[in-house]
């Protein structure tokens, strides 16, 4: 089996840019499992279920296809399919990010996604990134990172990737009250909860690039 490398913390952490670069210095397939919940949470609202109708939801989690392609685009490293519908751009709404939790915490979401991601990990070879990467989805990754940022730190990120986006303007003081609500729901919530594994190295990043992340995290690697 090839490597597997696996990234998880909070929202806004840097996961992504850091999980594609090293992805690529490495050679291996970037597996971004945050738009897999966002693409489910898409459809979703879409199709007006409403969210705590757990049975619906579940019918939808376990009869979805979702395709995850590299992108041909700067504004996002892959992107994102769900039943042929492309949903790249509406998937990063302020609509599905505040719903992602609720149905993220549903066990059946869970178990059909989780049972894909494993799927496309049989053979390894893949940097994944999420919240339960190193803990449930791969315990046995060759190597694990826990990436962290202050909450101040992460809302500047993620205005930046909205800006970047074009998508309108949100306060730096909404965007740190959102961070917050989430990281409390994400690691509150009773099924796989966000957790640092305990063989997992914990790399705090207020102040350092993602190039300088990603270099650490192929260093460890190679190490
Ligand atoms: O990483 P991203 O912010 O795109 O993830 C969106 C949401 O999906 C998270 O807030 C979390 O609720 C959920 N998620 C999860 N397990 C993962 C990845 C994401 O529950 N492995």
């Amino acid at each position: 089996r090839q490597p597997i490398i696996a990234i998880d913390g909070p929202a806004g952490a840097g996961k992504s840019t850091v999980a594609r670069q090293v992805a690529t210095q490495l050679g291996l397939v970037y597996l971004d499992t945050g738009a897999m919940y966002r693409a489910i949470t898409w459809l979703v609202l879409q199709k007006g279920v409403a969210i705590d109708d757990e049975c619906a939801i579940a019918e939808l989690a376990n009869q979805c296809k979702i395709e995850l392609t590299p992108s041909q685009t700067l504004q996002s490293p892959v992107q994102v399919w769900i039943n042929g519908n492309d949903v790249t751009q509406e998937i990063r709404t302020i609509e599905v990010t505040s719903q992602v939790s609720a149905i993220s915490a549903q066990n059946a979401v869970r178990k059909a996604l989780v049972k894909q991601q494993q799927n496309w990990g049989k053979r390894g070879g893949l940097v994944a990134e999420g919240r339960d990467i190193g803990t449930h989805v791969f315990p046995d990754a060759e190597v694990k990172i826990f990436l962290t940022a202050s909450v101040g730190e992460r809302a500047r990120r993620r205005q930046q990737d909205f800006t970047k986006q074009g998508q309108p303007e949100v306060s730096l003081e909404q965007l740190e009250r959102d961070i917050a609500e989430r990281d409390h729901k994400d690691s509150t919530r009773k099924i796989s909860p966000l957790q640092k594994a305990v063989d997992a190295v914990e790399v705090q990043t207020d102040g350092l690039s993602p190039s300088e992340v990603a270099a650490q995290i192929v260093n460890y690697y190679q190490d």
